[in-house]
């Protein structure tokens, strides 16, 4: 038998049920003890002194269903304000991802208004035709929620060493070890991405031909919007595999070489 392996999810939401806060991992069953309590941390600062929940889920991987994947190459592009960040990262999308120019506008403007159609955020992503910009999910409010990756311990570890507790923060590897799953989906041809954290304004574009492209500024300061748009090819899309893979397939992200990401 294999390694085992747990996927742990942690959700926090206010008394009325609205999402605060989210977190996944998929790590060593032995090392499941020590990851649970950051997130229950994370999940409790995240409410503050506000009433709520937070669920924790844990549940058992077979090594022999998880996929591994390369890590994407990282670079950062300097800007100085929202507006030219968001006008390159829809350069972007249109000229190197195969967006078209309204669907790239279409999800600039969701994330800057709150992409949830009911007001606000959303827990998970959107999903959006390349072509058109029409959204795409299931249920708008909720979205796709990315969940079972993890970048392997190993990695981890030479990401660690690399940057020596440096930069970069917690936030990129997060995002970037995330955008390394969402990049493998085959109908799904890039990503935009920015934190609905009001006071964390980097953002970045991702996708299996450019990499990881991190923007140092993407969203106004004080916003509290934000979100993830996936942009599809409606002609090879079914939403129901998609969202399987992207939901509840387990991958693991290998950083075999960290100069992927010297330039990050
Ligand atoms: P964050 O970068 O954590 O501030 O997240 C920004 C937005 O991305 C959130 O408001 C969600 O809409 C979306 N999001 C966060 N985590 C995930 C995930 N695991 N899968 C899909 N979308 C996510």
């Amino acid at each position: 038998m294999g390694k085992r392996w747990v996927s742990l999810r942690m959700r926090a939401a206010d008394r009325e049920g609205r999402h605060r806060s989210g977190a996944e991992r998929l790590v060593p069953l032995e090392h499941s003890r020590a990851a649970v309590l950051p997130l229950l941390e994370r999940g409790w600062s995240a409410l503050g002194a506000e009433p709520g929940r937070v669920f924790l889920t844990a549940e058992p991987i077979p090594e022999e269903q998880i996929r591994w994947v390369e890590a994407l190459p990282a670079r950062t592009v300097c800007v100085s304000c929202a507006q030219e960040g968001q006008q390159r990262a829809i350069e972007m999308l249109v000229d190197r991802c195969g967006v078209s120019p309204q669907a790239a506008r279409s999800a600039v403007e969701w994330m800057r208004a709150g992409p949830n159609p009911s007001g606000g955020n959303m827990r998970g992503a959107m999903l959006l035709d390349r072509e058109t910009g029409e959204r795409l999910e299931e249920d708008p409010s909720r979205g796709v929620r990315v969940s079972c990756v993890d970048l392997d311990p190993a990695s981890r570890a030479r990401f660690d060493l690399w940057f020596q507790g440096g930069f970069p923060p917690t936030r990129f590897r997060e995002a970037w070890t995330l955008a390394a799953k969402v990049a493998t989906a085959e109908t799904i041809v890039a990503e935009l991405c920015w934190s609905d954290d009001p006071h964390y304004l980097p953002g970045y574009v991702a996708s299996r031909t450019i990499g990881y492209v991190r923007f140092t500024v993407l969203k106004e300061a004080g916003n509290p919007f934000g979100g993830r748009a996936y942009f599809v090819d409606r002609s090879r899309f079914d939403r129901s595999a998609l969202v399987a893979f992207l939901e509840r397939a387990p991958v693991l992200v290998r950083l075999s070489d960290p100069s992927l990401i010297a330039e990050v």
